[in-house]
């Protein structure tokens, strides 16, 4: 393990990795490169397999991008390497990342992810790309149908958010995946939390793995500000209101447990002004991107959204965490808040804990090993919004009611209405929901 003073002056050049990859990372604006890192990459230069506990935004594609790259360079050929990501999302972000540390070497990636096309990816596939950033069920999908597509030279297989990939959903494409590519590879698993089925799969598939554990298993960056509130349930809407109005500068992602949740609190705030946007798994995978895409863009500054957003996704430039819900299962609340103060930056995350809430929350008290102090904010000042909140509420159901809730048979709710007709005209601010 590096010393405190090794590590400020480590570079990516002192670790090892070559000059047209520290080029790219410059470009990127990465000058020194994160603990993890700092961590990871001599044992993934030496060959070794890795099993690696760090943060989000702690800086993990880069730790084993870079290495891949760099043996890429030397032993150049197509299918070296799959990633494998439990969200569409962060498959699209992986594939972003290898895309731009691998400029200048023109690397070609191909992203197999669920909801798109998959004649367009057999293309991609055809083109015999040097990375496959995949799904598990959709990657198993093309290598069962898709003709002259297999993984049998593959060299490197990466798990990304391995606890997440680990669960029900994904075992059984897992499991299909790892019978097909050769056993002699190397294998990263990267994962923010260490579950017991990832210990089994570390038993399973890596060899005499390096362990790297960057911080304590379950804390927080020290840039981020914690707080939390307790309030009444029937309050809560209100104090969402009063903080995003407070901090409105503030690009900020609200966490709910429904996806129903998202779509009514995004109609809601847009109906006070506030540049809101639902995502939710409940999107076609469209409408998800075009959401994430104008967050990104800042044409909104809120994203509403429930835990599918919470983990992997890049979103460098979150200022705010709301836990407008609290979540049942504490390490969630980690991946949440995760969002941001990200690579070095500061961050806030504040909870919102109603009566039937603060089990979940002392459970996240003690996960993370802190007290947190109390958003300070006067009660009275906060429920002037009160009238107004409820009336945009109002509103908000009657507009879902009108609209969204008209499902035909089959249909998920939110895939009826695409987000620019949701809210009456394309991105920016809704002509139809004026500012009070
Ligand atoms: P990740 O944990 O891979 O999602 O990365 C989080 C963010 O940190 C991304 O926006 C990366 O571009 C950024 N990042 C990764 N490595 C570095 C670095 N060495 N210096 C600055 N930013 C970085």
């Amino acid at each position: 393990m590096a010393t405190d003073e090794e590590k400020q002056t480590t570079t990516f050049k002192t670790l090892g990795i070559c000059d047209e990859l520290v080029d790219a990372c410059q470009k990127l604006g990465w000058t020194v490169p994160t603990p993890i890192q700092v961590e990871s990459m001599p044992s993934a230069l030496d060959g070794k397999d890795l099993i690696a506990l760090a943060q989000t935004g702690s800086g993990k594609t880069g730790a084993f991008a870079l290495p891949i790259l760099q043996e890429l360079i030397n032993s150049p050929q197509a299918f070296f390497a799959c990633v494998l990501s439990p969200t569409r999302e962060l498959a699209i972000q992986i594939a972003e990342q290898f895309q731009a540390l691998g400029s200048e070497i023109g690397v070609k990636c191909a992203v197999l992810v669920g909801g798109v096309d998959m004649v367009q990816q057999s293309i991609n596939l055809a083109k015999r790309p040097h990375v496959v950033v995949a799904t598990p069920g959709r990657l198993m999908d093309h290598l069962s149908n898709t003709k002259g597509f297999s993984l049998r030279s593959l060299k490197y297989l990466v798990l990304d958010e391995a606890d997440r990939l680990l669960n029900e959903d994904f075992e059984k494409s897992i499991d299909e995946i790892l019978n097909v590519i050769p056993r002699d590879r190397r294998t990263y698993l990267f994962s923010a939390t260490m579950t017991k089925k990832v210990k089994k799969l570390q038993r399973a598939c890596l060899r005499n793995p390096v362990k790297i554990e960057v911080a304590s298993k379950y804390s927080t960056v020290d840039t981020l500000n914690q707080q939390y509130r307790f309030l009444p349930a029937k309050y809560k809407e209100c104090y969402l209101v009063y903080i995003l109005t407070e901090k409105c500068q503030c690009t900020t992602m609200v966490f709910t447990r429904t996806c129903d949740a998202t779509q009514l609190l995004a109609l809601m705030l847009r109906n006070l002004g506030i540049r809101a946007i639902p995502i939710s798994g409940h999107m076609t995978q469209s409408k998800r991107l075009g959401a994430l895409n104008m967050f990104k863009a800042g044409e909104c500054n809120v994203l509403i959204c429930t835990d599918v957003a919470s983990r992997g996704l890049d979103i460098p430039s979150v200022d705010m965490v709301i836990n407008y819900d609290i979540p049942t299962n504490s390490k969630d609340y980690i991946h949440r808040v995760g969002r941001t103060a990200r690579a070095g930056r500061y961050g806030v995350a504040i909870s919102l804990v109603n009566q039937y809430e603060l089990e979940w929350y002392i459970q996240i008290e003690k996960l993370i090993d802190k007290k947190l102090p109390e958003f300070p904010a006067e009660e009275d000042e906060v429920l002037l919004l009160f009238e107004r909140v409820k009336e945009a509420k109002r509103l908000a159901l009657q507009k879902i009611k009108d609209g969204g809730g008209k499902k035909r048979k089959g249909e998920k709710y939110g895939e009826e209405e695409d987000i620019e007709k949701y809210f009456g005209h394309k991105g920016g601010k809704s002509k139809k929901f004026k500012a009070r």
